[in-house]
């Protein structure tokens, strides 16, 4: 059996039951928009995979873009995961909201060009300073929606990697910029002595841990922060200030700084994937946003609590924010669709509350020692 040869759905998971003699009942049952995620997001379909979601919130995120409470929906199979975002999103709302800022850098995409020699290299950055006009005109070219905004170049031996740098409004952009770099890329071999290798030549970095990103940022960077005062962290948290600034030294700095981490967190990866899995995201780029930076300080009357986001690859249009279930999730956002860029760093800034949500509510039940509790009520069921 040739799988690709099937031309629906059906069709293909009924031949791929008859091959296996598995039934996949369950993988046909769940609706989604076949025609349009066999077209555009998944080859040789057969069906879904059902993940639960569930929300958290509301959550009261205040910026310069936005003032509201907002239900998470967060798609996991980790019970307890969403009632700790929620009891974190609690503590956030009355304590006046999660103040955040958003930063556009941009997303990046980052070729491998092999030059003979010095002399070669030479040319080549010469050409690329001088030639940013024609770079952006080329890559706007491709896009009505895209930007050029940066490049910069490093050289090792006979290796030149060039990473540009587009803003890409509301649309996460991967397929974007490799298609404007691509076109780019022909012109530099037209006018350099310089050798594509690779369209992508891991500086961009895509889906990967690394610290490039942090330093430089990558699509949208977030900061959130709240001020949380003491009778909130009793009675909401049930903990105390101290005993919640002692795991954050012990274990997000301390831990995290011996175990060699990107970033230093409680868990902002639990929250990442689970909104990016609800709201159409690329779940790959967990690797990468996961580079949270948690901190937090003792203050007379309670606590002061931040995350830094230097990473998030993120959108409201493209990839698979179009299925119908994660548009209604983006939906609940109030962020779907397109809006000159401004859903992109809406959502973004939510993600950020969120996750400052879920880093606030694990610390604090760290600090009393109630995790395995908690996991064995919500997560196993046991009473
Ligand atoms: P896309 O679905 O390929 O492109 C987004 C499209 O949306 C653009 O063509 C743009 O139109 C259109 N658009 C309409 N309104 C827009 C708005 N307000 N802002 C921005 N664009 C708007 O999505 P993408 O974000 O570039 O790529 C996401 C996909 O790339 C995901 O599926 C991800 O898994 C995948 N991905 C690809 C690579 C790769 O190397 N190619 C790497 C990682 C991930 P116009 O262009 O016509 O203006």
């Amino acid at each position: 059996m040739n799988i690709r040869d099937f031309l629906t759905v059906k069709e293909r998971r009924e031949a791929l039951e008859k091959e296996t003699s598995i039934s996949l009942k369950n993988i046909a049952s769940s609706y989604i928009d076949e025609e349009t995620a066999s077209l555009k997001n998944c080859e040789n379909m057969i069906g879904t995979i059902q993940v639960p979601v569930g929300v958290a919130g509301p959550l009261l995120v205040r910026s310069k873009l936005q003032e509201r409470e907002v239900y998470i929906p967060l798609a996991t199979t980790e019970g307890a995961l969403v009632a700790s975002v929620s009891r974190g999103s609690k503590a956030i709302t009355q304590s006046n909201g999660a103040t955040v800022r958003s930063k556009r850098i941009g997303i990046s995409r980052a070729p491998v060009f092999v030059v003979q020699n010095l002399e070669e290299a030479e040319e080549t950055i010469t050409w690329l300073d001088a030639q940013i006009p024609l770079i952006k005109k080329v890559a706007e070219k491709t896009s009505s929606h895209l930007s050029f905004h940066s490049l910069k170049h490093w050289l090792v031996g006979k290796n030149l990697f060039v990473r540009f740098v587009f803003d890409t409004q509301d649309a996460m952009g991967m397929n974007m910029v490799t298609i404007a770099v691509t076109e780019i890329a022909k012109e530099i071999e037209k006018n350099t002595p310089a050798k594509l290798i690779a369209v992508s030549g891991n500086m961009c970095v895509d889906k990967k841990s690394n610290a490039l990103n942090v330093i430089e940022g990558r699509g949208i960077q977030v900061w959130a922060e709240v001020v949380l005062p003491k009778n909130i962290i009793l009675e909401t948290l049930k903990t105390s200030p101290e005993k919640f600034i002692e795991v954050m030294q012990r274990k997000v700095y301390i831990g995290s700084i011996l175990s060699g981490s990107i970033g230093a967190n409680s868990h902002a990866a639990n929250v990442l994937s689970a909104i990016f899995l609800a709201t159409g995201q690329d779940i790959a780029h967990v690797s990468e946003a996961a580079s949270v930076v948690t901190s937090a300080e003792l203050l007379e009357n309670g606590i002061y609590v931040s995350v830094f986001l230097p990473d998030l690859p993120i959108g409201t249009v493209g990839g698979g924010t179009n299925l119908s279930t994660q548009k209604e999730a983006l939906q609940i956002l109030g962020v779907s669709g397109g809006d000159k860029g401004k859903n992109a760093e809406k959502l973004a800034e939510i993600v950020g509350a969120a996750v400052l949500a879920g880093e606030i509510s694990l610390v604090a039940s760290l600090s009393t020692n109630s995790l395995a509790g908690a996991h064995k009520k919500l997560g196993r069921g046991e009473k």
